[in-house]
């Protein structure tokens, strides 16, 4: 078996595998890994690594042809059909994507819809790419606040700490909080899910309390759609202390739907001047009503980014991330030769095989679910 890592297209700028994973694949196939010339170039690993690590480069027609089981970061378009392909192909998000893989014959397996389970961690590129994004949006949030994140004490006189808000304390809000507690914010942070709250307090933040939030333990630790009546309390009390926030930090989503929407356009004219919201959830509907898919807008003095891809802009550690979740996936798609479909990881993960959708809910999102 030949895998294949294949450049992914500008603007994207993370590769599927680095030449750190080269070796770590030889536990997978007594082939050499083939490298698409020039794949890493962006995430700022050249050629010459992956060939001192024991890939072979080639062009993307030889690695398309040549090699069994091929990886990129998004979806590409000319995979021929009977290979495996595997990435993150957001198939939630993009049924029709997901849909095309399909009709081209490919046996896909996306690792954003890896089931949650404590094995599949070390493989759960969501997680990686949201510790990433969660980083960057607070670095972002600093770099256009008009004031400083930590308190100051100078002879030029003292500044209060900046107020943080962060909307969504899974992943990516986590580590928002995390860093902006480093950076010497005050922070504060809303979930709908009980569990969120003591890991809010154990990272020094404080925890916005709204009774009545509904949860699912069906749904495998993700949040579900809220009621009415909750919603209202939620956006009564996020409006109160949006009032007073300098930055907010959105992250909350539902995934397969669209984003819950928290920040009303009436709470974003009550924020002060300068102030800043990052919207990590823009892609799905942002929760902020006025945020603009990929752009930074001014609305009323208040800055607001839509940005759901913040990972791509720090290539390097995010390949990193990217291609360890890949290298511990690779380990397990194959037993005995075949593909090991009897593992619930590889099964839960399997977008498409022999031109049909398997994956169940893409299926039912792609209108194409049996019956
Ligand atoms: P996510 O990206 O789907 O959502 C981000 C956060 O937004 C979640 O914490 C969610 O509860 C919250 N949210 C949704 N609607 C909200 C609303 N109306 N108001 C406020 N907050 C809202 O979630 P995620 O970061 O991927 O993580 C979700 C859960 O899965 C967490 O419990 C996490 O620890 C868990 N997880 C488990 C694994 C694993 O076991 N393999 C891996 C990653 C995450």
């Amino acid at each position: 078996m030949t895998i294949g890592i294949l450049a992914d297209a500008s603007p994207e700028n993370r590769v599927a595998l680095t030449p750190e994973n080269i070796a770590a694949l030889a536990a997978v196939s007594k082939e050499p890994v083939m490298l698409e010339k020039g794949a890493g170039l962006r995430a700022f690993f050249s050629d010459a690594d992956y060939q001192t690590a024991g890939a072979v480069v080639a062009l993307r027609e030889e690695v398309l042809g040549r090699a069994d089981v091929l990886v990129s970061v998004n979806r590409p378009l000319d995979v021929p059909s009977g290979k495996v392909l595997v990435g993150g192909f957001n198939p939630l998000g993009d049924p029709d994507g997901a849909r095309q893989l399909a009709s081209c014959g490919l046996a896909a397996f996306s690792l954003d819809i890896i089931p949650r389970t404590t094995r599949a961690q070390a493989m759960d590129i969501l997680s990686s790419m949201a510790t990433v994004s969660g980083y960057r949006a607070v670095l972002l949030a600093a770099t256009h606040l008009a004031r400083f994140f930590p308190m100051f004490m100078t002879a030029a006189g003292s500044i209060k700490p900046a107020k943080v808000l962060v909307i969504g304390a899974g992943v990516a809000g986590l580590q928002a909080i995390a860093t902006a507690r480093r950076l010497g914010a005050v922070v504060e942070a809303s979930d709908v899910r009980a569990a969120a709250k003591e890991e809010v307090l154990s990272l020094g933040a404080k925890f916005v309390e709204v009774e009545g939030a509904r949860e699912d333990a069906g749904a495998g630790g993700y949040a579900v759609e809220q009621t009415d009546d909750f919603k209202k309390r939620q956006q009564a009390e996020v409006e109160k202390r949006a009032a007073q926030a300098d930055v907010i930090l959105c992250t909350a989503q539902i995934p397969g739907r669209k984003a819950p929407l928290i920040i009303p356009a009436g709470a974003v004219a009550n924020m002060k001047p300068g102030s800043v919201i990052i919207d990590l959830a823009a892609s799905s509907g942002g929760n902020c009503e006025l945020t603009k898919n990929g752009e930074t807008i001014l609305a009323g003095g208040v800055t607001i980014i839509g940005d759901s891809n913040l990972a791509a802009g720090m290539p390097a550690d995010a390949s990193r991330m990217f291609g360890k979740n890949m290298v511990n996936f690779l380990k397990i798609l194959y037993k005995d030769g075949q593909l090991n479909l009897d593992d619930e990881l590889v099964a839960g993960t399997c977008v498409c095989r022999n031109g049909e959708l398997v994956h169940e809910r893409v299926r039912a999102l792609a209108g194409t679910a049996a019956g």
